[in-house]
């Protein structure tokens, strides 16, 4: 078995000049399985080639970011269901949705109704949805609420353990990143106390590197610091957080 990035954004322009290398050191890291979730309608093209480019690699999601949605949000779902759901393709889960406080707290309305509209095609096609949270947990957890048969990720998770507890009480799953390694993070209080069987790595490259790349671009071969982080603080292996890992995220996105 080998490390799964759930969350990576390998598509966007920070990686153009060096994606075959990106690709190499992943491969030697023994991350061989990349799920790519989906920003707008302009990021689309670039996600869907590089999944043609390394099919046995790259696994695509469709959705709308919630940073993305501006008073063309209708339009722009229309473009992204169509997509999804008349390109012929599979998708592994609609990608990433949710609500994001911290750049912009006026178009929470607006972010509200994509989001519904979002989990609503996630459950009609029998899709996991990824969440993106900031500073939003209260009103995340109000949508998700909703709807009892959704199930998911809360991507790069960041909250407590009362949070986690909320999540994986429904079934739904915590994405640790970069985020676990930082100190005064507070996450070596909160992953010790997890599910272990409700826990997928993700990366979230470019953003969020792990200790000790801090600050600068974040990749996918990088899942196996964060796996060794999961590793101290469960007191098992590094090879046992990659198997259940792993095996989680087949379990999440149906896949392998
Ligand atoms: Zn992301």
């Amino acid at each position: 078995m080998n490390w799964i990035d759930t969350h990576a954004h390998i598509y966007l322009p920070e990686f153009a000049n060096d994606q075959a290398e990106i690709v190499d050191r992943a491969r030697q890291a023994n991350v061989n399985t990349i799920f790519l979730p989906n920003v707008d309608a302009s990021t689309t093209d670039s996600l869907l080639n590089l999944c043609d480019q390394y099919p046995t690699i790259f696994f695509p999601m469709m959705g709308l970011h919630p940073c993305s949605v501006n008073e063309q949000w209708e339009t722009e779902l229309d473009k992204l269901h169509t997509i999804l759901t008349q390109s012929g393709r599979r998708f592994y889960a609609v990608g990433e949705i949710g609500l994001d406080l911290y750049w912009d707290t006026s178009t929470l309305d607006i972010q509200i109704k994509a989001f519904q509209r979002q989990i609503e095609w996630a459950i009609s096609l029998d899709l996991p949805i990824v969440i993106h949270v900031r500073e939003a947990f209260e009103e995340s957890f109000n949508v998700v609420e909703q709807y009892p048969e959704v199930r998911g990720v809360f991507h790069c998770f960041t909250g407590n353990t009362a949070q986690a507890e909320w999540i994986q009480s429904r079934g739904m799953y915590v994405g640790l990143g970069g985020v676990s390694t930082f100190k005064n993070s507070g996450m070596d209080n909160v992953i010790p106390h997890l599910d272990r069987k409700l826990v997928v790595l993700e990366t979230d490259a470019p953003y969020l590197a792990p200790v000790p790349h801090r600050g600068k671009r974040n990749e996918s071969s990088y899942i196996p610091i964060i796996g060794e982080r999961v590793a101290a603080l469960w007191n098992c292996s590094t090879e046992d957080v990659m198997h259940i890992t792993s095996e989680n995220a087949q379990n999440l996105f149906q896949h392998g």
